[in-house]
């Protein structure tokens, strides 16, 4: 079901979950193993983030180095497809411009149709590793809104061989990504917000938000949206601190603040388990305060933390 017609159907906030493929080599087990106990909430659906390859460089056994590509993290379309049989629940792969053609992106959302996959995250993606800044492929998407019109054609069953203009159409509810810190290549908020209007206008159905850690920000966010003409749903994205290493990894990789209370009492903590106490606490907290304010889905990043986010969840519910 597209997310659109949950949360037509919803009778209050709904609970979605965010996970990553496991590392190259684990088993889909793993995923069951994260995911299994946090059914208990009744997500109504779960995000599958991709993954794009890497250049590494592999020493020869005559000790010189060769570059080769990577991926680390496979899999997203076959966790997804493994989700919605074992829990029924829907899943929502992300797809990225990076590394993809058009035509790779074609027949990736043509398999999606025929897994009886409904919706997608349509994201630019990061720069990789080895890039000073995003570098699409060779007949790839430069932005995130230009993977959303390709998507938006095939939903229209235009593909991309001009003879193909009354094609199947697939039917994907699309969502994309909004940042209430604002993107960190963004010169400002404002231009920030007119190319999310533009992800909008060109046929978003929804926003999910990078994570924050002051509920402010998503509600000034939301604000600043409706003055934009931006009238989707925007879901928060919640993730729990859970490491004392996250007070600078997070700023530093997802741009995000850490609020000087949170950061005072993290640093206080003496042991693992007291750092996780209060990253559950905090993030109950967060998640009451936008509970109470009617938001249309708790959304959490799992990030290998299931037992943090059940917590967390068990707590407010
Ligand atoms: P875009 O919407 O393309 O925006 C990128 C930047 O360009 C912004 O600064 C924007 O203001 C600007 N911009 C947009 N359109 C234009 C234009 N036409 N002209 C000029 N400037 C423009 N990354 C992954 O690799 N895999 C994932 O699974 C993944 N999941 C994510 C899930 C969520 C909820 C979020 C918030 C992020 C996720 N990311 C993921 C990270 C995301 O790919 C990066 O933040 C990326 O840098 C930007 O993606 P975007 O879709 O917001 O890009």
């Amino acid at each position: 079901m597209q997310v659109t017609q949950h949360l037509k159907e919803a009778k209050g906030t709904l609970i979605s979950f965010e996970i990553l493929p496991p590392l190259k080599g684990k088993t889909i087990q793993s995923i069951f193993d994260h995911l299994d106990p946090l059914m208990e909430f009744k997500p109504s659906f779960i995000n599958v983030t991709y993954h794009r390859s890497e250049h590494v460089y592999k020493k020869r056994a005559d000790g010189t180095f060769e570059k080769v590509e990577v991926r680390k993290r496979p899999g997203t379309v076959g966790i997804c497809a493994a989700i919605m049989n074992r829990y029924r629940v829907d899943a929502i792969p992300h797809m990225i411009c990076g590394g993809f053609s058009r035509q790779e992106t074609e027949d990736a959302l043509i398999d999606l149709a025929f897994l009886g996959i409904d919706n997608v995250l349509v994201l630019r993606g990061d720069a990789a590793k080895n890039e000073s800044s995003f570098e699409p492929e060779p007949n790839g998407h430069r932005y995130a809104i230009d993977l959303l019109r390709q998507v938006v054609h095939m939903n229209n069953g235009e593909y991309l061989e001009e003879d193909i203009r009354n094609g199947g159409r697939t039917g994907f509810c699309i969502g994309v990504a909004g940042y209430p810190e604002k993107h960190f290549e963004a010169p400002n908020m404002d231009s920030d917000l007119s190319y999310l209007k533009a992800k909008v206008d060109a046929g978003a159905d929804y926003i999910t938000t990078q994570m924050f850690f002051d509920n402010q920000k998503y509600f000034d966010f939301v604000k600043r949206c409706r003055e934009h003409d931006i009238h989707v749903p925007i879901i928060p994205g919640l993730k729990p601190l859970t490491s004392k290493k996250q007070l600078n990894v997070l700023p530093r990789t997802f741009h995000v603040d850490i609020p000087n209370d949170l950061s005072e009492e993290i640093t206080k903590c003496k042991t693992d388990a007291a750092v996780e106490q209060v990253g559950t606490e905090w993030l109950a907290q967060q998640s009451r305060e936008l509970l109470a304010a009617g938001v249309p889905v708790l959304h959490y990043y799992t990030l290998g933390k299931p037992q943090v986010i059940y917590d967390a969840v068990k707590s407010i519910l």
